[in-house]
């Protein structure tokens, strides 16, 4: 069956947002960085296999050596396995995203989520960004065209809904996920037929 690949930053709740597609449990929080391997689970509701990658950036505890050997294999795999993967989720911390964006473009950096979300599109993978903690964010709208415009997508968000798809994983919220990544799938299967 096709293949959905989660990635995103350490912290931004990949663990949590897991166990909610998927039904198992997992390791949340505790120990950054010990998901070293890519998981491989059913989607609970649908027919495709989800992959969970290694969370990258930032960890404490975490040598910056380590930290870029599991950016560099997150990169692998995604280039190996491309060809199987129809939709790369990037999940991000809605409160911080745009923080942490701009503290790195300030710096003349090229941020982690804006290098993954172009690294999808080149490999030919549709990306679907699930912005996390929504329930923490207050002036929704503005955060999530400024999460648009920082990946290049032109606000308002609601242009994207099949693409920027706002959710809390730990309040159970990801209906939003669900319907952006059906979406996808099925631009897919009409663009198969075609
Ligand atoms: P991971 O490192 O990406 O796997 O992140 P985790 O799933 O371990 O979550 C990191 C922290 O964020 C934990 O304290 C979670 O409880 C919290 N968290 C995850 N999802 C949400 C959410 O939707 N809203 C809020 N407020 N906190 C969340």
């Amino acid at each position: 069956s096709m293949e959905v690949v989660l990635v995103g930053r350490s912290n931004v709740g990949k663990s949590t947002l897991m166990r909610q597609l998927t039904g198992h449990t997992f390791d949340t929080g505790r120990n950054p960085g010990v998901t070293r391997r890519p998981n491989h689970y059913d989607w609970a509701s649908e027919d495709f296999v989800i992959t969970d990658l290694p969370g990258f950036g930032f960890m404490s505890g975490v040598p910056e050596e380590t930290r870029e050997q599991i950016k560099t294999d997150v990169v692998r795999y995604l280039e190996a396995h491309a060809e199987k993967i129809l939709v790369g989720v990037l999940v991000l911390d809605g409160k911080a995203a745009v923080d942490i964006i701009d503290r790195h473009l300030e710096r003349e950096e090229l941020p982690h989520d804006v290098e993954f979300f172009s690294l999808l599109e080149e490999l030919g993978i549709q990306p679907v960004v699930a912005v996390n903690k929504i329930d923490k964010v207050e002036d929704r709208d503005q955060r999530l065209d400024e999460i648009a415009d920082r990946l290049g997508m032109m606000p308002p968000w609601t242009q994207w809904q099949d693409v920027i798809a706002p959710i809390s994983a730990k309040q159970g919220r990801i209906q939003a996920l669900q319907d952006a990544v059906n979406a996808q799938f099925e631009a897919a299967k009409q663009e198969e037929l075609k």
